[in-house]
């Protein structure tokens, strides 16, 4: 009988502990979460977008597997999802992409796309916006998430416990264990689901991580916008699309969103940069720079801002990519590193599960 221990009670985390109970025959599954909620951190935290493709032009393979994906997240968390009509453009100048490159990536991949609907064309600037389209892509509501977690986890009968941090791994070749609170938790199995931190606990050679600390701006578009999400692509600029947990749009820029970032060394924990950071807002840059293609931007009014630090693998910086991490360490493999990259690839992360041998 195998028994587990997740670390991290994240969408990955509470995903992860539900379906080794029940799909893979753990006969005990422990969740250890620091802080008071499920999904209180970066699965809160976040652009709310469900990936359907379009965001990932520069690797076919990330693109191609959201597609694959986003049927199947809508299905399974369908009362999560929010929908509104998508609207992705190109800029005129700087962008990586052109028009023709962008329809022939989407009909490669399966996308539908269609050219905007005049009313919709005509909010954005002329000289700056090369094309707009209409795309098929949602949001999620990240409260609802976090109860239709709780409730898979309370099916499942996964342990879970808040508040509740654990302090440090340990693996030999017979069994791994837990330090939380004092206190030695044993099991066959650890699976590290702690995002930005998975390095504390990982422990061994750095995992090639690259740690940006985040910030998304709050705010409420104008009405025109209302409803409707913007993604400029592709490169420096913005999107503002729906944030459904607070009822507002996510603002987000390439350029000012990250306000630092750094590689995994093993040397800094991202949770203490965080706290330790000012967080003072850059929304007055977002918002002027967004107001240059979509002109109403200039009177979405702010309502505040989160902070997270944001974690992707390293090798994908250039690409944009967001392969899953799922690296094995120590005796047996018993120390599972994961990072999803992603919401919807979590459906990734669950076939590569079907495929690992558990002791
Ligand atoms: C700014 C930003 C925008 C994003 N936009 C999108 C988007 O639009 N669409 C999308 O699909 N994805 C997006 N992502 C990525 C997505 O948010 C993540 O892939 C996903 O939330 C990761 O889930 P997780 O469970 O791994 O991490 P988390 O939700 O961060 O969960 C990790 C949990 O581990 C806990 N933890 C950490 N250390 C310990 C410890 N020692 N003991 C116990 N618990 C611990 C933390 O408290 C936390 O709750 C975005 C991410 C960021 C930061």
């Amino acid at each position: 009988m195998t028994t587990a221990i997740v670390v991290g009670g994240g969408f990955y985390g509470a995903t992860i502990a539900a379906y080794l109970k029940t799909e893979r025959g753990v006969s005990d599954v422990t969740l250890f979460e620091a802080g008071p909620r499920l999904l209180g951190e970066a699965s809160f935290v976040n652009q709310a977008r469900v990936h359907a493709g379009y965001h990932y032009l520069r690797s076919f393979t990330t693109a191609y597997r959201s597609r694959v994906n986003y049927p199947r997240f809508l299905a399974e968390y369908g009362e999560a999802v929010v929908s509104f009509q998508a609207v992705y453009a190109l800029a005129a100048r700087n962008s990586k992409v052109t028009p023709r490159q962008m329809e022939r990536f989407c009909a490669d991949i399966g996308a539908p796309l269609a050219s905007a609907p005049e009313a919709i064309a005509a909010l954005f600037n002329p000289r700056t916006v090369a094309r707009a389209y209409l795309a098929d892509e949602a949001a999620f509501d990240a409260e609802r998430l976090a109860r239709l977690s709780e409730a898979l986890l309370a099916r499942s009968g996964v342990d879970v416990r808040l508040n509740a941090e654990v302090e440090a791994v340990r693996v030999d070749d017979a069994r791994a264990a837990v330090e939380a609170g004092g206190r030695t938790f044993r099991a066959d199995l650890v699976f590290n689901c702690t995002y930005s931190r998975l390095q504390a606990l990982a422990s061994g050679p750095p995992l090639a991580l690259k740690h940006e600390l985040t910030e998304m701006a709050l705010v409420r578009p104008p009405p025109e916008l209302d409803g409707l999400g913007i993604t400029v692509m592709d490169g420096p600029f913005f999107s503002c699309m729906p944030f459904p947990s607070r009822g507002l749009h996510s603002l987000s820029h390439v350029r000012y969103t990250p306000h630092m970032s750094w590689t995994e060394t093993g040397e800094r924990d991202p949770r203490a940069v965080l706290t330790a950071h000012a967080k003072e807002t850059r929304v007055d840059r977002m918002l002027r720079d967004a107001a240059r293609y979509v002109p109403s931007m200039a009177r979405a009014g702010y309502e505040g801002s989160l902070f997270t630090v944001k974690t992707v693998l390293a090798r994908n910086e250039g690409d944009d990519g967001r392969p899953i991490l799922f690296e094995r360490r120590g005796p047996g493999g018993r120390l599972v590193s994961v990072l999803g990259g992603k919401i919807d690839n979590v459906f990734d992360v669950l076939a590569r599960l079907d495929e690992e041998a558990l002791p």
